[in-house]
């Protein structure tokens, strides 16, 4: 089966328009971020730009050749721009229409003649070749910092492009694909070549929708498991997480700012505020990764310790609680009430742990501790408490 290689590219035309137009749409609803009207812009660029190749023979050559073939390779450099964008770094305006430039020249000088499309097909596929590696390299670095899958599978799509125009840069340089005369009479091989690009070059743009539907829902996810004030997990986040936790033995700690209520009266709930942010990020720092911290509500944190026994979770409490001091003096002299820890510990070892029960023993170590004076450790025992 041969299909007309004009129709293809004015399909692809189309395809590209249409795509750039909805995403353009979807832009300016405002719920996007900047590198949708990137991606979009490619699309348009590609649209119009093999639309003007479909033209060839029909227009003047330096609209078909040499503007189209600009054209399509400016959409080409802002999709590798767009990813960056996504993934949450800066792209300069300025060094994107640099490269937009020395990629363009060829097609203006060296391969412009009108019966050079050969050497222009090798020369633009190798080009789309690189730039697709470019995005698929960004989607996998975002796939990898974000664990977002459709980023792993926009990976797969850009490298099977990539290898695609590998082929076709290939094949134009081995003779294989016809000779030239592109619209005359057609190339079977190109035709397929050019209907799989079609393909790819739609579900490319779909797969970026997917990353970023994918991306926000990540993202309202991690806001509803954590808490706004101090970032550290919330509640809901705890049992979330203490649910993904291998049930092996593990302790926590139940940890209350003591005087809190006085220091918000005496400096005001900012103050307050940044005590608390003080106290969430000096005691993450103590921990192991895989180890959770959250907020159990007001000035009462839990932590949990993977794997640990019960006298190494009272050496980590400790630890926090000289943390802790240490982290307020970074907020200079401005303290006439110096808030300190009092800290409950428990630990089960034999897993699996029951989250509720084991709160429950730390609960009552802590409030022995309040009992005998605040800012110290105490452990659960149960012969202790049961005296
Ligand atoms: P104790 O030594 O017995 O722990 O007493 P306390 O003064 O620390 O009082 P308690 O733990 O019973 O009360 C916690 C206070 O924390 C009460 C509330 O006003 C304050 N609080 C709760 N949430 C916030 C918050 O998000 N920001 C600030 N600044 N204060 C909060
Ligand atoms: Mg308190």
């Amino acid at each position: 089966m041969t299909f007309d290689l004009r129709t293809i590219y004015a399909m692809t035309a189309v395809a590209c328009v249409v795509l750039g137009m909805l995403q353009c749409a979807a832009y300016f609803t405002g719920r996007f971020e900047r590198w949708l009207a990137w991606w979009s812009a490619s699309n348009f660029l590609v649209g119009i730009g093999s639309f003007l190749i479909s033209l060839r023979s029909i227009a003047p050559d330096s609209m078909t050749v040499q503007f189209g073939n600009v054209l399509t390779v400016a959409g080409c450099v802002l999709l590798p721009a767009s990813m960056r964008i996504f993934v949450g770094r800066t792209v300069s305006l300025l060094y994107c229409s640099l490269i937009i430039a020395v990629l363009g020249i060829p097609f203006v000088t060296i391969f412009s003649a009108h019966d050079a499309s050969l050497q222009r097909i090798a020369y633009g596929s190798a080009v789309y070749c690189l730039l697709d590696l470019a995005v698929a390299r960004e989607a996998h670095r975002l796939g990898r910092e974000e664990k977002l899958y459709s980023a792993e599978l926009a990976v797969g799509l850009f490298v099977l492009t990539a290898m695609l125009y590998a082929s076709r840069s290939t094949m134009a340089m081995t003779g294989l694909l016809g000779d030239g005369n592109l619209f005359n009479g057609g190339d079977a091989v190109h035709a397929w070549v050019a209907l799989s690009a079609m393909v790819f070059l739609t579900l490319r743009s779909m797969v970026i929708m997917l990353m970023a539907g994918e991306r926000a829902s990540a993202r309202l996810r991690a806001a509803a498991y954590c808490d706004a004030l101090t970032g550290v997990l919330n509640r809901g986040g705890l049992v979330q997480s203490f649910a993904e936790l291998s049930p092996k033995p593990l302790a926590v700690l139940l940890i209350d700012i003591d005087h809190f209520k006085q220091l918000n009266d005496a400096h005001g709930h900012a103050m307050g505020d940044e005590v608390l942010r003080a106290f969430a990020s000096s005691a993450a720092n103590a921990l192991d990764d895989g180890d959770l911290i959250a907020r159990h509500g007001g000035d009462e944190f839990v932590i949990v310790l993977k794997e640990r026994s019960l006298e190494q979770a009272v050496a980590i409490a400790e630890h926090i609680r000289l943390a802790f001091v240490t982290s307020l003096r970074r907020l200079g002299d401005r303290l006439s009430v110096l808030p300190t820890l009092s800290i409950g510990a428990a630990a089960e070892s034999a897993g699996p742990v029951d989250l509720e029960a084991l709160l429950h023993k730390a609960d009552q170590a802590l409030y022995a501790r309040k009992r005998q004076g605040r800012n110290g450790v105490d452990a659960f025992r149960e012969d202790v408490l049961a005296a």
